[in-house]
């Protein structure tokens, strides 16, 4: 399979090409050059099927040319190492729960596959990662790069704005993981990160590569939760529609979902649940895509206000709004709507959910027909984001997470301080 750059489609690359480099020239997103299709049988036979077994047939086709069948299952046996269960929780309404990976939130599995992947890439030159986070994915990619070979890790987050949970997943590890508190917010991380990718002399010396969504091999893999998912509704669902509803905020994951239905899986609509970052659901409603600087929320993992897989949607739609809001719907919930769901709900059917989950339930409820059946993708446990659970529940436990064996480096918001540490 090759891979085409959104933005100079002169430019084809492998998949291990892809995910070696991240981003394409001129910073255009690699895309799939065809989506394969799955037979029919597939579907028929799919609830005999292991995790596994699905997600080699799903993946081998994205990876030809540049792993082979062994490498791709030996990759694949060290992602898929914990359980993505569907859970109803009244009559139509179930979740799908992402949760109970290493690091408690669903990137875990496109972590892990992108480390594997780049391990068994290994090149004569380290690579260094780079990552700013808010929270979840930085304590997912050092998870999944822990002690892989060939591999060193940063890890930058902004000082008093995680969990200690997510603190705790990325400073614990040490070895080849590196975390770096900053003074600043999240969008200084991420500065500081653009500006290292964009600075020749160091570029030079040093293999740099990112792991977020917009790398190939970081987002691919997540099409797996939606065949998971329907393996285990496919019996229930008896025919009926299918709508899925996805707590959005660069638009990986829905991304990975809109190319599993285009495989030929069958989900009757998709639904973009975003919080006060609502520039995809504007866009829907009025065909213009304004990209917004993020205002902070309690779903925090959402604060996006440009998603980088924008682009990718477009593409899967030939840019063509009517054709998209065929396969696709949208919706926004506020803080306050977020922490009410997060209540009734508890009172309701005694799911526990959490920020994220509660947006994707919200709007599952608003968008569904009554006699479609729905599932909302849970992205994180409750206890990764306590202190907004909390803010719903005044009875939430907070347990006390122990940082004494942590470390971390801490720095100012500043470049040259980050290049030094860089080339150290
Ligand atoms: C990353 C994340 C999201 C958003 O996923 P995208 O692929 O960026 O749209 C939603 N919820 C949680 C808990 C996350 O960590």
């Amino acid at each position: 399979m090759n891979y085409i750059n959104t933005k100079d489609t002169s430019e084809v690359v492998s998949f291990k090409e892809a995910t070696i480099k991240g981003l394409g020239n001129n910073k255009g997103l690699f895309v799939p050059e065809r989506i394969p299709q799955l037979p029919e049988s597939f579907f028929q036979e799919i609830e005999q099927k292991s995790d596994l077994e699905i997600a080699m047939e799903v993946m081998l086709p994205f990876v030809e040319g540049s792993l082979s069948k062994d490498e791709l299952q030996a990759i694949l046996e060290q992602t898929i190492s914990f359980t993505l269960p569907v859970k109803e929780i009244r009559e139509n309404v179930s979740v799908l729960e992402l949760f109970h990976g290493p690091t408690q939130a669903f990137k875990d599995i496109g972590a892990k596959f992108m480390a594997g992947c780049l391990s068994a890439f290994q090149q004569d030159k380290k690579v260094t990662v780079l990552v700013a986070t808010s929270g979840d994915t930085g304590s997912a990619v050092a998870n999944g790069f822990y002690e892989v070979d060939g591999v060193e890790v940063k890890v930058l987050f902004p000082k008093g704005k995680v969990s200690a949970y997510q603190e705790k997943q990325m400073t614990g590890l040490g070895k080849n993981i590196t975390a770096i508190e900053v003074d600043g917010v999240f969008d200084d991380c991420q500065a500081l990160v653009k500006q290292a990718f964009s600075d020749d002399e160091l570029n030079k010396k040093l293999n740099l590569s990112s792991a977020n969504s917009i790398n190939v091999a970081r987002f691919l893999p997540q099409m797996l939760y939606y065949f998971v998912a329907y393996k285990q509704v496919k019996s229930t669902l008896n025919g009926r529609p299918w709508w899925v509803s996805v707590p959005s905020g660069n638009f990986g994951n829905l991304t990975a979902g809109l190319i599993a239905q285009k495989m030929g899986l069958p989900v009757a609509k998709f639904i973009a649940a975003n919080n006060a970052n609502d520039t995809f659901y504007q866009y829907q409603q009025t065909g213009e895509y304004v990209p917004k600087v993020s205002v902070a929320t309690y779903s925090n993992a959402m604060d996006v206000g440009a998603p980088s897989n924008f682009e990718r949607v477009q593409w899967l739609f030939n840019n063509d709004l009517s054709e998209l809001s065929k396969s696709l719907v949208s919706d926004s919930y506020s803080d306050e709507a977020t922490l009410a769901k997060i209540k009734s709900e508890k009172e309701l059917s005694d799911y526990l959910l959490d920020p994220h989950g509660a947006v994707g339930l919200m709007a599952l409820e608003a968008k569904k027909p009554e006699q479609a059946y729905g599932t909302f993708l849970a992205t994180a446990h409750p206890q990764k984001f306590e202190s907004v659970v909390k803010k719903a529940l005044p009875d939430f436990p907070i347990e006390k997470v122990d940082l004494s064996n942590c470390q971390k480096l801490e720095m100012k918001n500043d470049y040259a301080e980050f290049k030094r540490l860089l080339l150290s």
